[in-house]
């Protein structure tokens, strides 16, 4: 149908009113308030020198993680909040890591860049032993290795060509990327296919690497030696074991500096012996097997019944001290309920912090506790077939509300490392858009205008997202976040932009007192639907 153009503009004309009703202003009295606390007596930098450089790394599970766990509770009291206490859920068994060196001692001697796995065993003391390149692929492989590799270091890859960093390590969104991020993605594309082993249709290598893992166990290797992914130094490290007491056992793992891995290669090849030697100890906590997300409130006033939710993961991985993963989100949630509470504002609902552990392990703490509180999903056994026909009924079968779903407004996460606010993921939901809009107004003059319809993925608002509550996600400037700080030996405090940090909590503080001050609660999506059933064909 064709309309004259006057009367299309007119159409557009009421319907652009419509989409910006007159309540949806931010409150500048307020936001010069949360300004004037955030930015003139800011306390961020503080708060996330002590999760990094006094209880860091937080792995979940560890003792470091229980002290920083108390800690925050301590800082929380003093601030004032309220109902500060702590929720436990079933983790599986804790890992410290008590003591790490490791040196080449012939041909000639050099120290070694290198961290051991998380989750995996010590060695016996100090070992000094000779080391070897094995090439295991599949368990036809077995039999050339058999009898042969009983208290040697062994090289589980081949060495790994290292390239000049003619990019810049850390970026900042250009105008034209920001814009990028607020188009929508082509809907003629192929929707992206879940990543790692267990991908439909895809046979998993997890069978596999535990016959490695319980093969290199049988035969005494003293320890598995790999090359970390990045350079210069810095490495990537995640787990080699399991967190369950009754797992296999595996044997210890170490990654280890690219450059440093390389060179022993490279000395083995001219068919010269290297002697390593290394002493790893290790200590499973098998006492307790929960692990604990942290709570505090600042109770509201008229709708005090009612909740807003900010949050973050205080879990890290255990080779730096998780600055930007994710000391710097927890830091800033803390920060958000500080400035909250001494500016002195009232908000109307309930304002209550969740700092989460168990993220790295699968938002593993956001999901239990949505589970209590708001809607039970049933969740999968983490060994689970993901082609079987019980994975997928389990993964379909729609959550069951409890009554707190019904009065929950909105939760607020960040998890992207360092760099500041450039806007806000809208996680598909349009209505929110007109809101937001007119909430980041404001901060237009601090670089956060953005508003994307994408999702993003990977961190705790998907905990929410999942039961249809509104959870939502920044879009930040990534800085050093992949390139080098997540996951590695330099995510640490250095790492981590102040004036970014700064930004990010007064805007996050006003995102979640506006939460807490609408009439009414954030409209939400429908209920998730059921995916149809994978073909497997991709
Ligand atoms: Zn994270």
């Amino acid at each position: 149908m064709r309309r004259k153009p006057i009367l299309s503009g007119l159409v557009l004309g009421l319907f652009v009113v419509s989409l910006a009703p007159a309540d949806e202003r931010a409150d500048l009295s307020a936001i010069w308030k949360i300004k004037d606390e955030g930015l003139n007596r800011t306390q961020v930098m503080e708060i996330l020198s002590y999760l990094t450089d006094v209880h860091g790394p937080r792995l979940t599970g560890s003792s470091q993680m229980r002290k920083a766990q108390e800690w925050a509770q301590t800082k929380f009291k003093e601030w004032g909040l309220e109902n500060v206490h702590t929720e436990r859920y079933e983790f599986g068994r804790g890992w410290n890591l008590k003591r790490f060196s490791a040196h080449m001692v012939e041909p000639t001697y050099s120290p070694l860049i290198a961290y051991p796995k998380a989750w995996t065993p010590g060695t016996r003391g100090l070992v000094r032993a000779e080391v070897m390149r094995v090439d295991i692929d599949s368990e036809s492989d077995f039999d050339t290795y058999r009898g042969k590799l009983k208290g040697l270091f062994i090289l589980t890859q081949p060495p790994r060509e290292v390239e000049a960093q003619f990019n810049p390590q850390g970026r900042r969104y250009s105008d034209e990327d920001l814009r990028n991020v607020t188009m929508m993605p082509d809907p003629g594309q192929p929707a992206r296919q879940p990543r790692g082993p267990g991908r439909p249709g895809q046979p998993s290598n997890r069978q596999l690497q535990r016959k490695i893992n319980a093969f290199y166990v049988s035969e005494g290797v003293a320890a598995l030696v790999e090359p970390g992914r990045g350079d210069g130094g810095t490495i990537f490290v995640s787990s080699g074991g399991d967190r369950k007491k009754d797992a296999a056992p595996v044997p210890p793992q170490v990654v280890m500096a690219v450059e440093h891995y390389n060179r022993i290669c490279r000395i083995l090849d001219k068919k010269i012996k290297v002697q390593l030697e290394m002493e790893i100890q290790t200590e499973f906590l098998d006492q307790d097997p929960y692990d604990y997300n942290v709570l505090a409130e600042i109770s509201g006033t008229d709708k005090k019944e009612e909740l807003v939710m900010v949050g973050a993961h205080f879990d890290s991985w255990h080779s730096g001290t998780g600055a930007t993963d994710n000391a710097a989100g927890s830091a800033i949630a803390m920060e958000v309920m500080r400035i909250l509470k001494d500016t002195g504002l009232r908000p109307r609902r309930t304002i209550r912090i969740g700092l989460w552990s168990g993220e790295e392990q699968g938002l593993l703490g956001s999901r239990a506790y949505v589970n209590e509180h708001f809607a039970l999903r049933p969740t999968p056994p983490e060994d689970m077939d993901r082609d079987s026909e019980e994975y997928r009924k389990l993964t379909q079968t729609p959550p069951t509300l409890k009554p707190d779903h019904a009065k929950f407004a909105g939760y607020w996460n960040v998890d992207n490392g360092t760099g500041k606010i450039r806007g806000i993921y809208l996680q598909g939901n349009e209505e929110v858009r007109p809101i937001f809009e007119a909430w980041l107004a404001p901060f237009k003059d601090m670089g956060a205008t953005a508003l994307s319809v994408r999702n993003t993925g990977g961190t705790d608002h998907l905990s929410f997202d999942a039961v249809g509550l509104p959870g939502f996600q920044f879009i930040q400037d990534s800085v050093e976040y992949d390139t080098r700080t997540h996951h590695s030996n330099m995510d640490v405090y250095d790492r981590i932009q102040k004036g970014d940090m700064m930004q990010m909590a007064v805007i996050e503080a006003a995102m979640v007192y506006h939460t807490a001050m609408r009439d009414e609660k954030l409209p939400r999506k429908p209920l998730p639907k059921p995916q149809p059933q994978s073909t497997g064909t991709q």
